[in-house]
């Protein structure tokens, strides 16, 4: 459905995005996944027409995406990161001034503010201005804003930051709902766990350049460990413990191994190994207060693609 090919942007000296590439399918939802400054949302600007792409295109359904006004551009909706509201007029009234600039008016005009409200959950807050809403409810919204028009594409840039932990519940469920729909959503953000649990497929990018375009199951493969144990010494064992760790990433099927007081925990190539480990500490005499096998987690492959980690 989109199609985003080669895209760069430098400011002054500073290259923002270099060379970005990837599609979007019709009903997917594309997590753009990144650290502070890696270049989503200039990538998002250009795939908008917001922003003046030095090179590359984007399509969406074969049309151009360019600057101005054109087709292609209503199938889109934009929740930017900096939030367009009108702290005077009452949700219900931005949502009509914003449905009026995409041409709504009358009664299908009143019948879609009522849909969109209702989908982020603010309808019994329709009469109340937005100065007295939480940041949460804001965004909210301004997701509601960006569907008046009833894109197939929504775009949404980094939509919790700020946001309380209710309302970020609740924006989920409402991108749920949309999936629902089938309609397709780009996802920028510096939280896998967020992307993790929204997207079909996900974007790494990182100095403007893109890492990674696979799915979550592929990314997964790329991880060191596919299985990971944690293990807590008695606190008589604790000092041992940064030792313990060292001998035991020298193990057989140990990817990693790391102390964090008198917790082990362990990165392994397979879930055959973890017995293994567990032998072993007891062959040694460490006695273990606790242990629990645990999911690998998708966080660490920033580190594993980059060496950083995704927030340092
Ligand atoms: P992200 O959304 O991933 O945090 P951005 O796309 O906002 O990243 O920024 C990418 C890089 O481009 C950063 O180094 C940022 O400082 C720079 N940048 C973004 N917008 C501008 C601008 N309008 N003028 C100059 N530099 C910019």
């Amino acid at each position: 459905m989109l199609s985003v090919s080669n895209l760069c942007k430098t400011y002054g000296d500073r290259r923002a995005v270099d060379g970005v590439s990837f599609n979007v399918q019709r009903g997917q939802t594309v997590g753009l996944l990144g650290p502070n400054g890696a270049g989503k949302s200039t990538t998002v600007g250009m795939i908008c027409g917001l922003v003046r792409s030095d090179s590359g295109s984007v399509t969406l359904d074969g049309e151009p995406v360019g600057q101005g006004n054109n087709a292609a551009k209503r199938k889109i909706g934009l929740v930017p990161q900096d939030l367009a509201l009108y702290d005077d007029l009452s949700a219900l009234e931005n949502l009509k001034l914003f449905g009026a600039l995409y041409g709504l008016k009358g009664e299908p005009l009143k019948k879609r503010c009522a849909e969109v409200l209702e989908l982020v959950r603010l309808s019994d807050r329709a009469n109340d201005k937005p100065a007295t809403f939480s940041g949460g409810m804001k965004r909210r919204l301004n997701i509601a804003a960006a569907l008046l028009h009833d894109p197939q594409l929504l775009i949404l840039d980094e939509p919790t930051v700020g946001v309380d932990p209710q309302s970020r519940n609740a924006i989920f469920d409402t991108l749920e709902a949309l999936k629902a729909q089938g309609r397709s959503l780009i996802y920028t953000s510096h939280y896998m766990e967020e992307v993790e649990r929204l997207a079909d497929h996900i974007v790494i990018i990182d100095h403007g350049k893109v890492l990674a375009d696979e799915s979550p199951t592929a990314l997964y493969q790329r991880l060191p460990a596919q299985a990971a144990l944690r293990a807590e010494l008695t606190e008589a064992d604790a000092a041992s413990a940064p030792a313990v760790a060292d001998a035991i990433a020298r193990l057989p099927g140990v990817t990693s191994a790391k102390a964090h007081g008198s917790v082990l925990d362990i990165g392994l190539s397979g879930t055959e190994h973890a017995t293994s480990v567990v032998c072993w500490l007891q062959e040694q005499g460490h006695k273990l207060a606790h242990f629990a096998t645990a999911r690998t987690n998708l966080e660490d492959i920033f580190l594993t693609l980059t060496g950083r980690s995704l927030r340092d």
